[in-house]
């Protein structure tokens, strides 16, 4: 728009653009054959301009010297201007010349002949003004030559100046970006958290986009979570590569005894202050070192950590379409790049985009990870991946940024089969601070009463095999979770799919004899390495240079923050990773004999077998399903993770002594699980079938209900 304006503007006033009467932008940029012939017509009349102007200064040196030579007396003089004045009045053309105006052959002498009577003295002196004069002309006219060689030299230098001071910049930049064909793009990488997103949710036939992209990517069958395996932490350990003990979001809710003030995750006044976040996460770590970062709803990027400016922070919006979040990704890689006509400083194009999706994890709690409801969640999340895989191949981006699909945590089932009364383990009224949720950490209101209500709870431990008891002292070193004083001093975490509740959120027994549905039905944050609180990551693009379906080992969600790092060319600060790119692939996924194997089973004990064996089941999927479960119904779910963890985790330290969680069961009670949970497993496909058939149900108004998350 505004090159054409200014093309036509340059047309009309001169007949071209290059004209360079008609703008003097367009004069620097003529090209240099034009510029000379105009600067030669400008030359010859500044020539005859300064011949007029030398002649002028000759007469007047010459009316000096002759002053000064002549040595005419005044008599003679006045009798000679009085001669000129009679002829001037008489019009006549006397010559009436006198010394001065007899100098050199002037335009002057053009109007007025010589004079005759010129002395010999005159006549000499006036051919060595003449000569001087010429001679002045030449200097003059080399002089003119002179400077304009010398703005060009200092046009030129100006010119090599600014490109050598913004070279190495450009330099930088050019030796790592990659054209699109529109573009050149630096290293760019998309971080997409599925909050919830449990492993298995991938062996559904509900993810045909993270399937595909599992196929043509790297990833483990899973990351582990960090511990406790709830959303805050989590997000921050990967942002951060920290565990929660060292970054200090040690759960979503908690009491800092130095601060004397409590963290709350959901109320931005007690958690966006930068005091409660340590670490550097990877949007800082990015703007600090020239790469700019956008974050969408990211846990922690609302607090100005490190009071780094970032360039992009999307407020948390828990409501938005995930369509608005793919456009939002893509309307971030449209802006234009460093190189690119209308880039603008304040408004630049984002490296590193990190996303956050918190749906799969509400709809996990609202209604469980094995109900119907869920699985539209899944494939809706699904659907999102695949739309922001689809912009990324419609802009000829897809072998240039990088796409990693992470999730923070996996789901169990709750139920009211599994579920403990506070009060019936410790006195609430004892309690000054109860941290967490749904494992406790205790803060008794006398300090003095920390071990005697620590012996207490172990000896109601021993008649209750489903939760662990904790000094912060003798905390599995596999949690990391003991160096810190947000951590409380005696903890109480219940086995994956157990809630513990005070009778004032929930009467155990009033409601197993009801027969309530107890809510949320699905919860995390129990042991990190429990099967179902497995989570995902899934990569690809150039700094995942790996044949496509590669698998590598498990690993835990410290080791996200380096890798991150690493495919922006960032220097990651220091963290608790160690893995590092180019990642490590032990084989490919299609090696893998019996994938189903990987669909953990959940702890149900409340359900009865049901006689009803659906008839559209698929016989073979449920045998199949059978004797994988019958194969590890020894060890159950629990002990095969342990032993898997034990193996597969990368650090010796977060692996040691991994107790087999429901390992001490009898033999009877596993085969009693199995049978069980194959029981929910058909109920579940009941409601699901019910649920696809009757129009009629929604499936979603008889168990809507508050969350707690
Ligand atoms: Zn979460």
């Amino acid at each position: 728009m505004s090159s054409t304006s200014r093309e036509n503007t340059g047309q009309a006033a001169g007949g071209s653009h290059y004209d360079a009467g008609s703008d003097n932008d367009d004069y620097d940029i003529r090209p240099s054959t034009e510029l000379s012939d105009s600067d030669h017509d400008l030359l010859e009349s500044e020539d005859e301009r300064e011949r007029l102007l030398t002649q002028k200064a000759g007469i007047s040196g010459l009316f000096g010297k002759s002053v000064k030579i002549g040595g005419r007396d005044g008599g003679s003089k006045r009798a000679e201007m009085k001669e000129r004045k009679r002829a001037l009045d008489t019009g006549a053309s006397t010559p009436s010349y006198d010394t001065e105006e007899a100098v050199g052959e002037s335009a002057s002498s053009l109007l007025r002949p010589r004079r005759s009577s010129e002395s010999d003295e005159q006549r000499l002196l006036a051919t060595r003004v003449q000569k001087k004069t010429k001679r002045s002309k030449r200097w003059r006219r080399a002089c003119i030559y002179m400077s304009i060689v010398c703005f060009f030299l200092v046009l030129l230098a100006i010119i090599y100046r600014l490109s050598n001071s913004s070279n190495s910049q450009v330099a930088a930049f050019t030796a790592t970006a990659i054209s699109n064909g529109t573009s050149l793009f630096a290293p760019t990488t998309i971080l997409i958290s599925l909050d919830g997103f449990r492993a298995d949710f991938l062996y559904r036939n509900l993810t045909p986009t993270l399937n595909q992209f599992v196929a043509e990517g790297i990833s483990p069958k899973y990351m582990l979570p960090s511990f406790p395996s709830v959303t805050f932490p989590n997000h921050y350990t990967m942002a951060t590569g920290l565990y929660p003990e060292a970054h200090g979001i040690v759960s979503n809710t908690f009491w800092d005894p130095v601060l004397q003030k409590e963290f709350y995750y959901t109320d931005p006044k007690r958690s966006l202050q930068p005091f409660w976040w340590g670490g550097e996460p990877l949007w800082v770590t990015a703007e600090k070192q020239n790469v700019r970062a956008a974050v969408h709803m990211w846990p922690g990027s609302e607090a100005h950590i490190d009071d780094q400016q970032i360039a992009y922070v999307d407020k948390y919006n828990g409501s938005e379409i995930l369509d608005r979040k793919v456009d939002r990704i893509m309307d971030l890689l449209d802006v234009p790049g460093p190189m690119d006509i209308g880039v603008k400083a304040d408004v630049p194009r984002p490296q590193l985009i990190a996303a956050y999706v918190p749906n799969v994890d509400g709809d996990g709690h609202r209604y469980g990870p094995n109900s119907t409801q869920i699985r539209e969640t899944i494939s809706h999340a699904d659907a999102m991946i695949g739309g922001i895989l689809k912009g990324l191949q419609e802009r000829t981006l897809t072998n240039i940024v990088n796409v990693v699909v992470v999730s923070d945590h996996g789901m169990a089932t709750t139920d009211v089969s599994r579920m403990i009364q506070l009060e019936d383990l410790v006195d609430p009224a004892e309690l000054s601070h109860i941290d967490g949720w749904p494992l406790y950490g205790l803060r008794p209101k006398d300090p003095e009463n920390l071990h005697p209500m620590y012996e207490q709870l172990k000896r109601k431990h021993g008649e209750n095999p489903n939760i662990e008891i904790y000094l912060r002292e003798n905390m599995p070193e596999r949690y990391h979770f003991s160096n810190n004083d947000r951590i409380a001093p005696l903890w109480i975490i219940p086995k994956a799919g157990w809630a513990i509740v005070t009778k004032s959120e929930f009467d155990v027994e009033e409601g197993k004899k009801k027969g309530e549905v107890y809510h949320p039905r699905g919860l995390h944050g129990y042991d990190h390495e429990h099967p179902l609180m497995r989570a995902i990551f899934v990569a690809r693009g150039p700094a995942f240079p790996h044949k496509a379906g590669s698998r590598m080992e498990p690993f835990q969600n410290i080791e996200l923050y380096n890798i991150i790092c690493d495919s922006l060319g960032m220097t990651p600060a220091p963290n608790n990773g160690t893995l590092r790119l180019p990642l490590k692939p032990v084989g490919l996924h299609n090696d893998e004999q019996d994938a189903a194997n990987e669909t953990p089973n959940d702890p149900v004990v409340s359900h009865t077998l049901t006689s009803v064996l659906p008839s559209a089941t698929p016989m073979s999927a449920v045998i199949s399903s059978l004797s994988s479960l019958a194969a590890s119904a020894s060890g159950f779910a629990d002990a095969t993770a342990s032993l898997e963890s034990s193996i597969l985790a990368p650090t010796a330290t977060s692996t040691t002594s991994a107790p087999p969680a429901q390992s001490s069961k009898p033999a009877h009670k596993h085969w009693w699980d199995w049978l069980t949970d194959e029981a929910d497993r058909i109920e579940e496909w009941v409601d699901d079938f019910v649920h696809k058939h009757n129009p009629l149900d929604d499936g979603k108004g008889k168990e809507a209900s508050e969350q707690r998350v």
